[in-house]
């Protein structure tokens, strides 16, 4: 057996792990199944990723706020830094838990050597101050600087791949683009990497309850990015993901009190299936949703007596999240669904 799949196999304790890796301040206990801590791959706050013991006994890691993913050597990856599947991971990660007499002997040499706080890139003092959002005048500068995703090669030729017409949603302005020049925020990154570099190009904004633009999240444009490990799509790092939905401009006017709309609402889940629904159904108010990110405000803001369409995946996930945006509606609406194939 490989060093790595030896050291899977002892560190199988959540707790015991994340307290190695400097991942319990802010973290919060889930009881016998593991804890969340504050994610290692987007920076956070509130802890939202979940570190649990898998099926086959090992650790898993998931990040309910950003996606991300690992076993434990992708959390060790996140939280020191080392590039996935290098030697230098193996040799961190040997250290930080003392498991040394695993390596060959060069390795084990150099792993004794190695001080522990140099193994550890995240702490408290490095994350940025707890704030739920960026101030709305610094997401509106930024989304100021932005440029149509019609006049960038990379992102239009993405949106087109996917029968997305980049013309469209820069004329509805439902996304714009990021490119080399463009001077990104600080929340603009995942494990160390600016979403320029990692191809997240194309910028949504999300909405709160009220109508205002609280945030941004960036979605990539090259297969690339699932090479790093990076999620698809990513919240701005260090700032709450939640209570925040995607919304097109007649949706807008709904949360700013617009009144009943004159067209069916539309919701859908997840970014692709918000600019396409946006581009074949311009008039009507549609919202795009993620995981928490609907809340009983929003819902508070659609008039009763709408009727709603909510659009869903063919899986749980979709069932539940339609479950959930019903249920917000009190039974003021008329909600039908629609299994999206
Ligand atoms: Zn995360």
């Amino acid at each position: 057996m490989s060093a790595w799949a030896e050291i899977r196999q002892v560190v199988t304790d959540p707790r015991a792990a994340c307290e190695r890796l400097g991942l319990l301040e802010g973290s919060k206990s889930q009881g016998y199944a593991g804890l969340s801590v504050r994610c290692p791959w987007h920076g956070e706050r509130n802890p939202s990723c979940s570190v649990t013991r898998g099926q086959d006994g090992t650790i898993r890691a998931k990040c309910f706020s950003c996606d991300s993913t690992g076993d434990l050597w992708g959390l060790t990856a996140a939280v020191t830094g080392e590039a996935p599947a290098s030697r230098e991971l193996l040799i961190a990660g040997a250290a930080i838990f003392g498991l040394e007499q695993l390596l060959d002997t060069d390795d084990r040499d150099r792993a004794l050597k190695v001080p522990r706080a140099a193994r550890q890139r995240l702490t408290a003092s490095s994350l940025p101050p707890e704030r739920s959002y960026p101030s709305p005048e610094t997401i509106s500068a930024f989304w100021g600087i932005l440029g149509p995703v019609s006049e960038s090669w990379d992102a239009g030729v993405y949106l087109e791949d996917r029968c997305i017409d980049p013309v469209a949603v820069s004329r509805l302005d439902l996304a714009r683009a990021i490119d080399d020049k463009t001077e990104l925020l600080g929340g603009c990154r995942w494990n160390g990497m600016d979403w320029n570099r990692l191809t997240h190009r194309i910028v949504l904004p999300v909405w709160d309850a009220h109508g205002v633009m609280a945030s941004v999240r960036g979605w990539a444009v090259i297969g690339d990015v699932e090479r790093l490990g990076a999620p698809k799509r990513l919240p701005l790092s260090g700032y709450s993901a939640s209570g925040l939905v995607l919304a097109n401009g007649p949706a807008l006017e709904l949360l700013r009190g617009g009144g009943l709309p004159d067209s069916e609402i539309v919701v859908v889940e997840g970014e692709p299936d918000f600019l396409t629904w946006s581009v074949r159904a311009e008039e009507s108010p549609v919202f795009g949703l993620g995981s928490g990110w609907w809340t009983q405000e929003h819902a508070n803001r659609i008039p009763s007596g709408c009727e709603v369409v909510v659009l869903t995946h063919d899986d749980q996930a979709g069932e539940r999240y339609a479950n959930n945006f019903e249920k917000s509606l009190q039974g003021r609406c008329r909600v039908r669904r629609r299994v999206r194939l």
